[in-house]
């Protein structure tokens, strides 16, 4: 039986456990190599649990958060390889404040996309997933992360491209992640309404901008992973500065999920296989599957 091989390329630790992780914690299930790559350390990322936002964490965040990563990556059963970069922060305020000097989203595209070009030759995935080229939410990070991962996804496979950084490999398929549809959130939301409840999504859905129902529309894949939904929790929380425990992530019951929503979704961006859609299995298509 062939081996197969699934690199996931996230902006920050924490990334991976709230996009996709059930789906890599499946695949992991099922004997399928899973490697996740983090473009940078997350140095910059706010302390957003309360209980975590205490002098001994201040200064050590960029240690805290390689053993949070660590802990997430050994609950998903995942490989895990940081590229190296620093953390570019989500700029705020009006006008925006430049980006700060070194960070990750100023990099020229060559020089990330080198180094990702190297991990693909290695590790020879035949799936990669990375975001959309609206980064999934608006940080300079994950729309670098877009550029940085279809760029390497190109390049890893010509010859002509980084002869230094090993012999070229195809990656046979990339994805972009779609988790955050309006769609799952509405029917999570009427299952509140439903039992008397508020509800967490209210709020987001009154304020969701029509044109992201686009993004439903663009989903190629959907992967069967409700039973791996606890493992993502718990990984997401092994990320103890960045989630809040009583954060909307997790309020809605599992059960719930279970039944109204079991997997996760993808958008089938780049193929070098034959495909049919729409699909239930990122590796469809792929020889050895
Ligand atoms: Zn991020």
């Amino acid at each position: 039986m062939t081996e197969l091989r699934l690199m996931a390329v996230h902006a920050h630790p924490d990334d991976e456990s709230s996009k996709g992780a059930a789906t890599m914690a499946r695949y992991v299930d099922e004997g399928v190599r899973v490697m996740v790559v983090t473009l940078t350390g997350g140095e910059r990322g706010d302390i957003l649990n309360k209980a975590m936002d205490i002098p001994e964490v201040h200064g050590r965040m960029p240690q805290i958060r390689r053993d949070e990563m660590a802990k997430a990556a050994s609950i998903l059963g995942v490989e895990h390889h940081w590229l190296g970069f620093v953390d570019s922060g989500l700029p705020e305020g009006d006008p925006l404040p430049p980006l700060p000097e070194g960070c990750f989203a100023l990099e020229p595209l060559e020089v990330p996309t080198e180094a990702l070009v190297q991990v693909i030759r290695d590790f020879k995935p035949h799936v990669m997933t990375t975001y959309d080229e609206n980064g999934g939410y608006p940080h300079p990070d994950h729309i670098r992360c877009h550029q940085v991962s279809v760029a390497a996804y190109e390049a890893a496979a010509d010859h002509r491209l980084y002869p230094t950084a090993g012999e070229p490999w195809n990656v046979q398929k990339l994805y972009y992640n779609h988790g955050f549809l309006r769609q799952r959130m509405q029917v999570l939301q009427d299952e509140f309404v439903r039992h008397g409840q508020e509800g967490p999504f209210a709020k987001w859905l009154e304020k969701w901008d029509p044109d992201d129902d686009l993004l439903g529309k663009r989903v190629t894949t959907r992967i069967e992973c409700a039973k791996y939904f606890a493992q993502r929790d718990e990984a997401l929380l092994a990320h103890a500065t960045q989630i809040d425990p009583n954060s909307f992530f997790f309020t809605t019951p599992l059960e719930w999920q279970h039944r109204l929503w079991p997997t996760e979704e993808f958008e089938l961006a780049r193929s070098r296989v034959p495909v049919r859609l729409p699909e239930t299995d990122l590796f469809a298509g792929i020889e050895g599957r």
